[in-house]
Formats: C-alpha cells, structure tokens, sequence
C-alpha cells in the first residue's frame, strides 16, 4: 500500500519546507520536491501543514473511580484523540495496593486490546514499593514499560512516602527507567480539605482553594531534590503554578535533568472557572487546580525556553452527570479530571502559534517531537523522517471550529472549552499508514492500534 501526500508544507520540531511524503506501508519512504512516483491514493495537502502525528504522554481512559470509571475507554478515547491530530497516546496502568505490577500491566493491556484505533504505550504507577515490587521494575522496563509514575499527593490511596519515591529513584538509576511525580503536598491538602469541609465550605471553588500553588512547588523542589539525590532525571507531570515551574527552572539552570509537562487547561483555563454558577464549577475539578490567570505567561515563558519540555492533557473525562453530581455538597467528593485529548492540538495552535507565544517548530516540538524523545519513542515517533512510522496529520491552519461537547468525540456530557472558537484544525490523519481520519471523518478501526514497547534510557 502506497500513500503519497502532495504540496503540502512539511513541519518537524527543526524544519519547515514544501514537500511531497510518500508513505509504504506503515513506514515514510520518501520525502522529495515533486514526487512522480505512482501510489494507491494521493492526499492533497496544498496551503496546509504535514505534521508528524501529535503524542499524549498522559491519558486516562477507562480509569476506576470510586466505583465509577473515566467516562472515554481505549475505543472512544484514541478515536477523539485521532480527530484532535493525535496518533499516539501513553496511559496509566495502576498498580492497587497488594497487588503486583504485572497484574497491573495485564489489566491495562485488556482494557486497550481491540479498542485503540491509535498506538498506544503505558506508563505504571506505583502505590506500593517492596524488594519484590522492584524487581518487577526492571520486568517492566525490559517490556517496554520504561516509565512509572509516583505520587507525592492522595495519602492513603496513591501517595508514596519519601523514602519509597527515594529507592524507586535509585532504581531508575539502575535499570533505565524514567520516574514521573504527581508533585502535590498531599499531607498538607488533606489538612486543609478537612478543614474546609468543618467549615461547610462545599461549593466546587474550595477544591482549588485547599490545593495551594505552594503546595505544588514544595513537593516539587522535593521531588527535584529527591531525583538529585539519587543522581537521576525526573519528570513533573502536568505541572500548573508558576511557583513550581521556578522550581523546575532553577534546578535545570544548575545543570541538572529535571523535565515537566504542562496541560492545555493551565494555560487556556483559570481559577475563575471555579465561581462559574450551579455547580458548573465541577467541570474544572482536577488536580492540581486550575490557577491564577495572571500566572500564565509564566508557563507560556517556560515553554518557549525550554524549562517545561511536553505539553499533555491529563484527559480523565467524567460526565457532569452522575459523575461529577457525586460532589454537589462535597467538592472533595467529585471525581478529579476532565476532557482535553481531542482539543489539544488546535488550543495550543490556535492561543500559542497564532499570537506568536511560541513558533511553529516549537508547537509541533512540545506535542510530538520531545515527548517521543523523552519517553522512548524517538525517532520511530515524532518527527517526519524516511524509516519513521507514518504517523501523520495535515493540519489546516486557516479552518475556524467551534469547540463543543455536541461537536467533539469525547465521550462526555460537557466542555470545558465549550463555545470557544480556535483557528487550526486536523483535516486527515495517518496511523501507520492508514487513514483514521480522513476530510474530519473516522475511517479507522477498533483495534488497530498497537501497543507500544518503549526504548529506556540506557
Ligand atoms: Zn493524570
């Protein structure tokens, strides 16, 4: 099966030129000016944008909550992440306490098995660490699971102790492995969310409002100084107070591997969202908490220069329905996560390229290329190069559309975007070689993805 995409303008993380893209199966074959070479179909790319395929390092689908689950499975999910532009995404498999982590692996990997439309790896997240669950990161790591993911926040649930996060640091260090910290003081909220509850605080605002930026930055600097201690990079997942990405910067201007993510809701949405009325504040529950807008040219200056490498979408959707519903008189009873993996890439698009914030190059770097490279996925993912997997999507630059829940295709009753107007749209999208997404409609199938095995650090 031979594609070849023509006129289009080819961008990379570093280029940007006029090129014709043959594709071979599920590989790039050729890249060269007026390709005459005869193919099966031909993609017309003229005045839009030929972009490698964009890759969400961190997705929820299917995610168990409090009896209830995220509201996208591996089906819905990949096939919105599709329309957004989206070709690869990285889930959280969860290992519950008492359990092992290839019972985790092996729960997660049926989950998405016949489902995803798009590649798919995992990442692990640890909430018990004993010798046995070591060796069993080093299992993983040899499968192709090279990143785990820990939590300083939820004690009682998911939180680790320092002295856990140490060894599981250490470890890294000798199996290649990369940690990821949900870097939040959980102690610390969990003081304060008591305290608010005692004081009939209830209304979805107190969720942001017992989850201080400081917060945020002290387990920050923890997890940063933990990672130099054990002589190991880290990696800050969804990253959202200024004061935090200080913390990030100053440790990268000493020289040291400290990598973070940021999430289009931090830099598009803000506190405010929380006084919305009629509960409508639940929409914007998760953690950490959306924050001051004032703060967000911070994070767009720690995207242009480099001190926050991706940007992700934490999507871990729940319908304003039944699910949010369970907090009405206890926000901290209502499930922590929203939509965002089919929106990304036109918000960063359309509130980052188009003002200028940041370069094009730069964009298809944050949501494609440094992913790949920081977890393992390089250089068969994220970028547009000859023996890449022809992960592709064509971009239209100039097409207006309306974000809105009855328009998108994530699987939930709500946007956080809804009516916001963004300019930049996905036309066509390649998976390996096959059209998923073709002129904004899904012509892939269940099942098609693969699971990735990830290459380690070393
Ligand atoms: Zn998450």
């Amino acid at each position: 099966m031979r594609t070849l995409i023509k006129n289009g303008t080819v961008v990379t993380a570093t280029d940007r030129y006029q090129g014709d893209i043959l594709v071979e199966d599920e590989k790039i074959a050729v890249i060269g000016t007026s390709l005459d070479i005869q193919a099966d179909k031909v993609i017309d790319a003229g005045a839009k944008y030929v972009l490698p395929g964009g890759i969400d390092v961190h997705t929820h689908m299917d995610m168990p909550f409090g009896g209830s689950k995220s509201s996208d499975d591996f089906e819905t999910g990949t096939r919105a992440a599709a329309f957004g532009g989206t070709t690869t995404i990285v889930d959280f498999a969860i290992q519950y306490r008492g359990q092992t982590l290839h019972h985790a692996l092996e729960t997660w990997a049926a989950k998405a098995e016949g489902k995803a439309v798009i590649d798919y790896g995992f990442h692990m997240i640890i909430t018990e660490l004993n010798d046995q669950v070591e060796g069993e990161m080093d299992a993983l790591v040899r499968q192709g699971i090279t990143s785990f993911k820990l939590f300083m926040a939820y004690p009682g649930v998911f939180m680790l102790d320092d002295g856990s996060i140490f060894r599981a640091l250490l470890r890294s260090g000798k199996n290649g492995g990369t940690i990821c910290m949900h870097a939040e003081n959980g102690g610390v909220i969990d003081v304060l969310v008591q305290r608010a509850l005692a004081e009939g605080k209830t209304a979805p605002k107190y969720h942001a409002l017992t989850r201080p930026a400081r917060a945020e930055a002290e387990a920050t600097h923890r997890a940063i100084a933990l990672s130099e201690m054990a002589d190991v990079p880290i990696y800050i997942v969804h990253l959202s107070a200024a004061e935090a990405l200080e913390m990030v910067t100053e440790a990268r201007d000493r020289g040291l591997p400290a990598y973070a993510e940021t999430c289009p809701q931090y830099l598009f949405l803000s506190y405010e969202n929380y006084e919305e009325p009629d509960f409508a504040g639940a929409k914007y529950v998760m953690s950490p908490p959306l924050r001051e807008k004032a703060k967000q040219d911070q994070l767009w200056r720690g995207l242009k220069f480099n001190d926050l490498q991706c940007i992700s979408t934490d999507h871990c959707p729940f319908c304003m329905k039944e699910q949010k519903e369970l907090g009405r008189n206890d926000f901290s009873k209502i499930p922590n996560g929203a939509p965002g993996v089919e929106t990304r890439m036109s918000l960063v698009y359309d509130g980052g390229v188009r003002p200028g914030r940041i370069s094009l190059n730069r964009f298809v770097e944050l949501t494609s290329t440094s992913p790949a490279k920081i977890f393992g996925l390089f250089p068969r993912k994220g970028t547009i190069a000859p023996g890449s997997d022809a992960d592709i999507v064509v971009f239209d630059p100039n097409r207006t559309i309306t974000l809105s829940a009855s328009t998108l295709h994530m699987n939930v009753d709500y946007n956080p975007y809804e009516g916001r107007q963004v300019t930049g749209a996905t036309d066509t999208v390649l998976s390996r070689g096959r059209p998923v997404i073709e002129d904004g409609k899904f012509v892939g199938r269940a099942g098609s993805g693969s699971f990735l095995k990830r290459a380690s650090r070393t």
